[in-house]
C-alpha cells in the first residue's frame, strides 16, 4: 500500500510539478559569470526546456555553433573534427580575431562552414554603449569576414552574452534588436548550452554532458559552444558530442541551410529574434 502512495505522488510530481518547474526555469540567465571585462564569459542559459522531442512530427535537428574565434590552435582542430566526421557548423567569429587568423578563416569557409558576425571588438563597454556604436561594430566584423571570403551575407548575427544580456542598457539593447529586425538581420541565441563559457574549467565530459542532457528536451537545438584559444575541453568533448547525436538520429545544420519551418519553430522557441 505504502508503495502505492509512493507511485502516486511521483506521479503527481511528474505530471503536474515537471512541467511547472520546466517553465520556471526555462532561459535563467546566470549573471554570475558576466563581467564586462573578459570577452570569453557569455550569459548562458541555467536550464533550458521546451517541446520534448518524444512528442514532436519534427525530425531532430541540431545546429552546433562556436562563439569567440577564430583562435590558432582551437579552430584547426574543430574544423579537423567536423570535416572528418562530415558535420557542418555555425561560426560566430571576432573581426579581430578573424584580422589575425585569416587562412583559418579561409579555411571553414572553404569547408562548407557558416560564418557570421559576433561583433568585431566583443567589447561589452564599445558595442553596447549606444545603437550606434553597436552598428559600427558590427559593419566592421561584416567587412573583414566578407574580405577574406568574399561573400557579402549578413542574415544572421549572434550579439555578444546573448540578445537579452544583462550587461547593457535594456533601452540600448531594444533598440540593436530592432535595428537588427528592420534590417532582416536575424539574431540568434541558444537553446542548449555547453556551458564552456564558465570562468573555471570544464571538463569534457561535463560539456558533453550539459549538451546531451539539454538536446534531449527540443526537436531544433542551438548549441552554444566557444572555439575561442583557451576552450581545450569543447574540442575533447566534440566527437563524443558528434557520436551520440548521430547515433540518437539528429540531422546537422546550419544557418546558410535552414529553412523557413525550422526559423519559426525557432522563434516560436525563442531561440531566434528573441
Ligand atoms: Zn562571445
Amino acid at each position: 500500500m505504502k508503495e502505492k502512495n509512493f507511485i502516486l505522488i511521483e506521479m503527481i510530481f511528474l505530471v503536474f510539478l515537471v512541467p511547472f518547474m520546466m517553465q520556471v526555469n526555462a532561459y535563467a540567465y546566470d549573471e554570475s559569470v558576466t563581467t564586462n571585462k573578459n570577452p570569453e564569459k557569455e550569459l548562458i542559459p541555467q536550464k533550458v526546456y521546451g517541446d520534448v522531442s518524444e512528442n514532436s512530427t519534427h525530425k531532430k535537428v541540431v545546429y552546433l555553433t562556436f562563439d569567440d574565434g577564430p583562435s590558432k590552435n582551437n579552430t584547426p582542430e574543430i574544423l579537423d573534427i567536423l570535416n572528418k566526421n562530415n558535420v557542418k557548423a555555425s561560426f560566430f567569429l571576432i573581426g579581430k580575431k578573424a584580422e589575425l587568423n585569416k587562412d583559418i578563416v579561409k579555411n571553414l569557409y572553404s569547408s562548407g562552414m557558416c560564418i557570421f558576425s559576433h561583433s568585431y571588438s566583443h567589447e561589452y563597454e564599445k558595442i553596447y554603449k549606444s545603437k550606434e556604436a553597436y552598428i559600427e561594430d558590427f559593419s566592421a566584423c561584416n567587412s573583414v569576414i566578407s574580405n577574406i571570403t568574399g561573400e557579402k551575407s549578413y542574415d544572421f548575427v549572434r550579439l555578444p552574452g546573448g540578445s537579452y544580456n544583462k550587461v547593457s542598457k535594456d533601452m540600448v539593447m531594444n533598440d540593436i534588436r530592432q535595428y537588427l529586425k528592420s534590417n532582416n538581420v536575424k539574431y540568434i541565441d541558444w537553446n542548449v548550452s555547453s556551458a564552456d563559457a564558465t570562468p573555471y574549467k570544464v571538463s569534457s565530459d561535463t560539456i558533453r554532458d550539459n549538451v546531451i542532457s539539454q538536446c534531449k528536451y527540443w526537436d531544433v537545438s542551438v548549441v552554444l559552444m566557444h572555439d575561442s584559444e583557451g576552450k581545450r575541453s569543447t574540442v575533447e568533448a566534440l566527437p563524443e558530442i558528434i557520436k551520440y547525436l548521430k547515433e540518437d538520429g539528429y540531422t546537422f545544420k546550419t544557418f546558410k541551410d535552414t529553412d523557413s519551418e525550422e526559423i519559426n519553430r525557432m522563434i516560436k522557441y525563442k531561440i531566434l529574434n528573441r
